[in-house]
């Protein structure tokens, strides 16, 4: 497949089931991070394109189009929707692959079919949000309702675009409430041909509207905007406080799903060449752009140097280079202020004392590239060991025994995953309980499933979770209700 092989989506906004040109007739590029060049423009939204698409997903909440449907028709919305995407597969994938700079291949396997199996994980949720029955006493009837919120402003990175975008999409539309789903404006495509999906699966206009836009603009009027009743962000600490800070002046309901700096945690007992293979692609996979990349990584000291030579000899083997290349393992980071953030924070680390056990091999294309980079001799008090480069830069130390493992795996602000390697099976359990972060991974690095919960433990990850039956609560209200019978 080469690129000419892309079917773009209509982009224009997506309001009230129309396309419709910005106001004013505004419009971006969104470029391709493995050359620099635009792909194509897209109609960027403004306050009154946020505005309209506010108030149609407003009407049609109220109106019930879809708040009120039976559950079991919700849910067949949401599984043709999952079937579109599988027969869509390819053309996605390759839509994803090209705005967002991903290996093809691994578009397809990760990113495709975390939708598809989320879609059809909360059509299934659709007619089972229950309310519960609470007897009281003899003279009345007492129940808690659980009720759809109303309108979700849907604000998501470009790191998983379709993914994310569906991690908040499918249960807020299984539970009832309307969408605003507004892209991050470096990769809107992919969100732009999801919300055509829906349409043509049966959605009613107004349910679900997607406003790609500057966060600064577009971004801003959402969260700003009087009838949004729920804000789901996912996103970087610095804009997900700013959002939970304007969002506190009406006392809104907010999730947010924010960085990462995640530790891994390698005992000497543990199975070295498995836990080298994880790490590598824990560390590396979409160029470290993911919020759970294991960025730390602390390794028990007798078998620190054998442990490194390991991963050295893992992450050699990744293929940087044109994410439609079969061979690819490893796409260009997604833009040229992201790439020179990564190459700033390397030069940090460097300054800063850090050594280079490691530099991958950069090929000879203009788009954004950053070899993949190892650091040994990182101390806590080291930049690299503390921000998020997001970017493929993995910060190695070495550890003496469980206690000193728990200390610097917690020396962090933030708190969404970790992973432990052990073979006793005790220490796994004391270590996944006393590591401070919403997931713990235990001889594996990375997996998430819908089924799974997905969020940070506080600090700069955030909190609420995304995923599994807890994402219902984030898209519902319970109500009491007292009838008195006598
Ligand atoms: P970002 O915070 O810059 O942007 C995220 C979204 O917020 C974009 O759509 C952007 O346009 C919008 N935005 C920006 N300013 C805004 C404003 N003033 N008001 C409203 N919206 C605004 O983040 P990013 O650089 O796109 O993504 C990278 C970050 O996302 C990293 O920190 C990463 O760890 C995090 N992330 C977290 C998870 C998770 O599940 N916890 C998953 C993926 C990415």
């Amino acid at each position: 497949m080469s690129s000419s092989d892309l079917s773009l989506p209509d982009t224009n906004l997506l309001i009230d089931g129309r396309h419709l040109p910005a106001t004013g007739g505004k419009v971006m590029n969104t470029l391709n991070p493995a050359t620099g060049l635009p792909i194509t423009q897209f109609a960027e939204a403004g306050p009154e394109d946020i505005d309209a698409a506010v108030l149609s997903a407003h009407r049609a909440f109220g109106a019930g189009v879809w708040s009120e449907r039976p559950g079991i028709e919700r849910g067949r919305v949401l599984w043709r929707v999952s079937e579109r995407l599988r027969e869509e597969e390819a053309s996605l994938s390759m839509l994803e692959s090209v705005d967002a700079g991903k290996p093809l291949a691994a578009t397809k396997r990760q990113d495709l079919q975390a939708a598809i199996d989320c879609l059809a994980y909360y059509a299934g949720w659709a007619d089972k949000i229950e309310g519960q029955v609470v007897p009281t006493r003899a003279s009345a009837f007492t129940y808690i309702a659980q009720e759809p919120i109303g309108v979700v402003a849907a604000i998501v990175p470009w790191n998983f675009p379709l993914m994310n975008a569906v991690w908040k999409i499918a249960p807020a539309l299984a539970c009832g409430c309307s969408v605003v789903l507004k892209p991050a404006e470096l990769t809107p495509l992919s969100a732009l041909r999801l919300g055509q999906i829906f349409l043509e699966c049966g959605l009613p206009p107004g349910v679900l509207n997607v406003v790609p836009g500057l966060g600064t603009v577009a971004g801003q009027a959402l969260i700003e905007h009087p009838l949004v009743n729920k804000i789901a962000f996912t996103g970087s600490p610095k804009i997900g406080k700013h959002i939970l800070r304007t969002a506190s002046d009406r006392a809104l309901s907010v999730g947010v799903e924010l960085g990462g700096k995640s530790a891994c945690v390698v005992f000497a007992g543990a199975d070295l060449e498995a836990a080298a293979r994880a790490v590598s692609s824990g560390a590396f996979f979409n160029a470290g752009q993911v919020c759970s990349a294991a960025t730390r990584l602390f390794v028990e000291k007798s078998v620190h140097d054998e442990f490194l030579a390991l991963l050295i000899k893992r992450a050699s083997a990744i293929r940087t280079g044109d994410p439609l290349a079969p061979d690819t393992t490893m796409g260009p980071v997604i833009s040229g202020k992201q790439q020179e953030d990564i190459l700033n924070a390397i030069a940090e680390a460097k300054r800063q004392g850090a050594t280079v056990a490691f530099e991958g091999k950069l090929p000879t294309l203009n788009g954004y590239f950053i070899a993949p980079t190892i650091f040994t001799g990182v101390r806590p008090d080291m930049m690299v060991a503390q921000n998020e480069i997001f970017g493929p830069v993995l910060g190695v130390a070495a550890f003496e025994g469980e206690q000193q493992a728990v200390e610097l795996a917690n020396n962090s602000r933030y708190s969404l995953a970790a992973s432990v390697w052990t073979r006793d099976i005790g220490q796994a359990h004391r270590m996944a309980r006393k590591v401070r972060a919403g997931t713990v991974w235990v001889n594996t690095y990375g997996p998430t499933d819908t089924r799974l919960p997905w969020g940070g433990m506080g600090g700069d990850s955030g909190f609420g979770r995304d995923l599994g039956r807890e994402a219902l609560h984030n898209y519902t209200e319970r109500k009491t209700v007292w009838i008195q019978t006598g």
